[in-house]
């Protein structure tokens, strides 16, 4: 994906002040107000319904695709469950509607949680798979549990709400409903789970070590897609008194999903215009209906030439054109950073810490102890196991064999984001940003890390405070509403240090934080580096830069080939006959 692409996506989630929330609000009561009162047709009037509940259904696609970036291609399923428990409730079991529906919806988040829980951790392509599998399943069920079901015949003579008995009421509802979901899914991008959702899109391992609970987040986002889903469905039953399972099958979860690239799957908007789009085309061409064939690829071809020169669809385009950068707030008080000064001597301690790579042992038995308050720096030749030493830190690999432990508690067996969540801080040696977002969105991220005390129970006041504190500390405080991928590389590497400094975290790994930069970027990280350790914070930091090393660090570990091979305070180390010849050998 190209930088501009990237750029606009969070271009197209940035409209939530208040005008855009009073327009919203104003479009919302007009379109209810005109559903409600214009004289449709019959015709006009089932395209306006279907259109009204698939663009529920597909907002929920806007969430786990275009927030979290998971792919589910069963939509047509939940949206069929969603109409069966209508369709079923009310003609077969005789219950009220809103029982009916209120059931298909929780029956829905109920699947869409449990295919999550049970399949994200595959990711990708599999999850795809399953969710088609999915799918598959349904439509079986739909076609031959015939008793229950009504098979093929499908089921008919669903009742409607007697509030809402006219057709022309109910649409009103449903119009209501779309705006109420729009709104609520509008406003998911700016929330904490939002924020998590859009990290794991960008980055899902820098999210992990950013604090965030990967796996939890991309299940809330399955079920809440499947959940409205249902509702989608559930509304679509009561507007049609007729369901049958080829309304439900897996073309119509294509179908979905197109209408959610078409309009531009990172807005609701997008997902708006792309419902209405895809259900009026083949309107539009029905004339051609006459030459067999004709109508598809016409059909077809659209929807391509859109996507090839849309990509983030049509609403994505639109609104790069009007995208307008914010000036960046002024930042408040300098960053404050007060780790826990809980525990022991030793921040962080490694007992014969282990990682192997099938037959290659990456890491072998290291031990390191990192002092409190110390810059503790890692070397080695290239090789030699130092990052794979911070990822089995961090929790991106599980060790082999050994222990780790922070601040005396073991953590070897936890996941990423509760390592961070005990103070762990990280950057990467190839740079990991949220590369959609802002470089604020970015640190902000950081900054909610949980257990983070220097902003818990501030709101998001509190937290953009923190979060332009670091970038103040970083010297990038001025571009704070810019995306990230508008900066330099040296600039990025900044962001990432920022994003760590503003989750106040008890240790800080930096993984060759100088690599890639230029003589000039150099200087300035060295002096940043010195005023991270001025104010006490821990750090264990890799790098080759053997003059930023032994001026910086009090405390130097050495590894070759996975193995330590000398340990100790710098300048000792430094003169150490086998480190002296590991490097002499490597060059
Ligand atoms: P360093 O950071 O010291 O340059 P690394 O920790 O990246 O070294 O790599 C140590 C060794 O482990 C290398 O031989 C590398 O090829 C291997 N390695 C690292 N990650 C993996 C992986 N995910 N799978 C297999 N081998 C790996
Ligand atoms: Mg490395």
């Amino acid at each position: 994906m190209s930088g501009a692409n990237e750029a606009k996506s969070s271009a197209t989630g940035a409209r939530r002040g208040p005008i855009g929330q009073a327009a919203y609000a104003a479009l919302a009561v007009v379109a209810i107000f005109l559903a409600a009162t214009l004289k449709f047709d019959g015709y006009t009037l089932n395209i306006l319904m279907q259109a009204a509940t698939y663009a529920i259904a597909v907002f929920g696609l806007s969430v786990v695709l275009g927030l979290c970036g998971q792919i589910n291609l069963a939509q047509a399923a939940f949206f069929g469950l969603g109409a069966y428990a209508v369709g079923l409730g009310t003609t077969d079991a005789h219950m009220s509607f809103w029982i009916c529906l209120a059931l298909g919806m929780a029956v829905s988040l109920l699947a869409g949680a449990l295919l999550g829980a049970s399949t994200l951790r595959l990711g990708g392509h599999y999850l795809a798979m399953v969710t088609i599998s999915f799918q598959q399943i349904l439509t079986l069920v739909m076609i031959n549990a015939i008793g229950f079901t009504h098979g093929p015949d499908g089921v008919s003579g669903i009742q409607r709400p007697s509030l809402f008995a006219h057709q022309q009421s109910y649409l009103a509802f449903c119009v209501g409903v779309l705006a109420v979901v729009g709104w609520l899914v509008w406003r998911l991008a700016d929330t904490r789970l939002g924020r998590a959702m859009r990290a794991v899109r960008d980055n899902e391992l820098a999210a992990g070590v950013a604090g965030v609970d990967v796996y939890r987040t991309k299940a809330t986002a399955f079920a809440i897609c499947a959940m409205l889903g249902g509702l989608g469905g559930g509304l679509f039953a009561g507007g049609f008194a007729y369901v049958s399972p080829d309304q439900f099958s897996f073309a119509e979860s294509v179908v979905f999903l197109t209408m959610a690239l078409l309009g531009g799957v990172a807005s609701p908007i997008g997902s708006a215009i792309g419902t209405g789009l895809l259900i009026l085309i083949p309107e539009w061409l029905r004339f051609l209906k006459s030459v067999p064939g004709l109508y598809l690829a016409i059909y077809g071809l659209a929807v391509i030439l859109i996507v090839a020169f849309m990509p983030d669809g049509i609403w994505g385009f639109i609104a790069k054109l009007f995208n307008r950068e914010k000036p960046a707030p002024a930042p408040g008080a300098p960053l404050k950073l007060s780790p826990s000064d809980a525990g022991g001597v030793n921040v962080l301690e490694t007992d014969v810490l282990s990682k192997h790579f099938g037959g290659l042992k990456a890491v072998d038995g290291v031990d390191i102890a990192v002092r409190r308050g110390s810059v503790h720096a890692l070397i080695g030749p290239n090789g030699s196991g130092k990052t794979t030493t911070l990822n089995v830190l961090s929790g991106l690999y599980t060790a082999t064999s050994g222990r780790v432990t922070l601040d005396g508690r073991d953590i070897t067996k936890l996941p990423p984001h509760r390592r961070t969540a005990a103070g762990l801080g990280r950057t990467f040696q190839n740079i990991r940003l949220f590369r959609s977002m802002t470089a604020l969105e970015n640190v902000v991220i950081g900054a909610e890390r949980p257990g983070n005390a220097l902003v818990e129970g501030g709101g998001r006041a509190a937290l953009d405070q923190r979060a332009l504190a670091a970038l103040d500390f970083v010297g990038l405080a001025s571009r704070a509403n810019e995306v990230v991928t508008s900066f330099s590389y040296g600039h990025q590497r900044l962001i990432e240090i920022a994003r760590a400094l503003a989750a106040n975290p008890t240790l800080l790994l930096l993984d060759e934080p100088a690599a890639g930069l230029n003589s000039t970027e150099k200087k300035s990280l060295h002096e940043l580096l010195e005023r991270i350790a001025a104010s006490g914070l821990t750090i264990l930091i890799i790098d080759h830069d053997m003059t930023l090393v032994s001026n910086a660090a009090s405390h130097i570990t050495v590894l070759n080939f996975g193995k330590r091979i000398a340990d100790g305070e710098s300048m000792a180390v430094l003169r150490h006959p086998d480190v002296v010849s590991a490097y002499l050998g490597a060059e």
